[in-house]
């Protein structure tokens, strides 16, 4: 049995519906489908919560009805007979008569997370509707009944996969199944989510339950490339990268995957196809758990990094120094990224951003505290790339225009990070380019 995941660009169009219902009626292997929603709505479903947090509820209103007029037009185009038309008519009718009651009820968080669900639920069930018009036999599954999340929010996949074979169960002769990503259950039983993009997570989750033979990503790019193909030319796709690779990749930055969607598929040993809808016949890239070469393989760059750096004459032979640093940012349970240290001060950055006044405040008590912020995280990844012969020097010939104000090496033997200011990112990610990865030598322009 396997997986295929679709994201939201993927049944964003009811021209997309058609091709992946074609692309998961290809083989006859068992398979699990799990759908993200339709692009741009759960942006859209965020906006509205946040127009209910802000009690603006004429605003939120407006958003509903221009969100349920964007599927009216959708469902139009995804099926031909009344009979289908009158159903997905309904689905809708289901959904957005549960947006419009929310209007009613005052903000809580519980019911934020009950709005973001309604956008797999409308894709999935959509999803179906058209299956069944093209006489694809399947099954509906509600995500809800098998995905949940403990009272830490994680998932466990055990307890996924009880759940999960249960239901599968039932249906002893079903070919495919339809489910929804992102959405859960928490441990106080109310419905939640797998945080933004979280779609890939539910998808390994899956797979991991199922023991599945793939884990299929399937996006709108051929696969993860070399570096970010919006900032750089000629990036071309990765065919292989290892579990360690990706995860450093999709952590530091690629964003065609979701960080957290790795564990899973690694510790089951489950390997992870990213593959293009708009173009299925491309190879993509397969992660497995040895994927071969060594060297230098990606670039891949973070932004909105905060650097901080807390300077003490007291550090200077002193023990237990760090620990009570670290200590404050564990307090508000904010993690840490690249860390770098001298004799009289540490620095650290972080990604997340929302108790940096309360952690400066104390921070302060052990020393003078300096913040940069906007600085963006680059890092080169590959397998065994700190054993790689002159890669230090490579890079930075590459990027010796440019400040660097942290340099992370050695910390994994498959990543190399750097912190520069952000404005210096789109050079740094074309020179590192031409250094690591190409022959000839144009002139990189200056895009400050
Ligand atoms: N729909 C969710 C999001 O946009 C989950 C996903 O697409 O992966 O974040
Ligand atoms: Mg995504």
């Amino acid at each position: 049995m396997k997986v295929m995941k679709f994201g939201g660009t993927s049944v964003g169009k009811p021209e997309r519906m058609l091709a992946i219902s074609k692309l998961i009626t290809n083989d006859d292997e068992k398979k699990i489908v799990v759908l993200s929603a339709l692009s741009g709505t759960t942006n859209t479903l965020t906006e509205i919560s946040n127009s209910l947090f802000k009690s603006e509820r004429a605003v939120a209103r407006q958003q509903i009805d221009a969100l349920e007029q964007h599927y009216q037009n959708f469902i139009i185009k995804l099926v031909q007979s009344e009979e289908a038309y009158n159903k997905a008519k309904a689905v809708v009718a289901e959904h957005f008569e549960f947006l419009n009651i929310i209007l009613k009820i005052s903000y809580s968080d519980a019911l934020n997370k009950d709005i973001l669900a309604q956008g797999e639920l409308l894709s999935s069930k959509l999803f179906s509707i058209f299956l069944n018009e093209q006489h694809i036999a399947h099954e509906w599954l509600p995500a809800l009944d098998f995905m949940t999340i403990d009272a830490e929010d994680e998932p466990q996949v055990g307890t996924i996969k009880v759940k999960l074979s249960q239901l599968l169960k039932k249906y002893p002769d079903t070919t495919i199944f339809v489910t929804q990503g992102y959405i859960c259950k928490n441990a106080r039983g109310e419905v939640d989510n797998l945080k933004r993009g979280g779609s890939d997570y539910s998808a390994s989750l899956i797979a991991a339950a199922i023991g599945a033979t793939v884990c299929e990503i399937w996006t709108d790019i051929d696969g993860m490339h070399n570096n970010d193909p919006r900032i750089v030319e000629d990036t071309r796709p990765i065919e292989q990268l290892s579990f360690e690779e990706a995860a450093e990749l999709a952590y530091f930055g690629a964003k065609i995957l979701h960080p957290a969607s790795i564990w899973p598929a690694q510790m089951f040993n489950i390997p992870v196809k990213l593959l293009n809808t708009m173009h299925p016949q491309a190879k993509g890239t397969l992660i497995i758990s040895d994927a071969g070469s060594t060297g230098v393989k990606a670039v891949a760059a973070k932004d909105y990094i905060t650097a901080i750096k807390i300077k003490s004459s007291r550090m200077l032979l002193a023990y237990g120094f760090l620990r009570k640093i670290f200590e404050v940012f564990e307090k508000y349970r904010t993690s840490i990224d690249m860390v770098t240290t001298s004799e009289v001060a540490v620095s650290v950055t972080i990604d997340n951003d929302i108790y940096l006044k309360r952690i400066i405040k104390e921070l302060e008590l052990y020393g003078t505290v300096e913040v940069d912020a906007n600085q963006t995280i680059v890092s080169i990844v590959g397998n065994e790339i700190t054993e790689t012969e002159n890669v230090m020097q490579k890079i930075f010939d590459a990027i010796s225009s440019i400040p660097v104000r942290m340099v992370s090496y050695g910390g994994s033997k498959h990543n190399i990070s750097l912190l520069i200011a952000k404005e210096d990112k789109n050079k740094a990610l074309q020179l590192l380019n031409r250094g690591l990865f190409s022959q000839e030598s144009e002139p990189v322009k200056d895009e400050r």
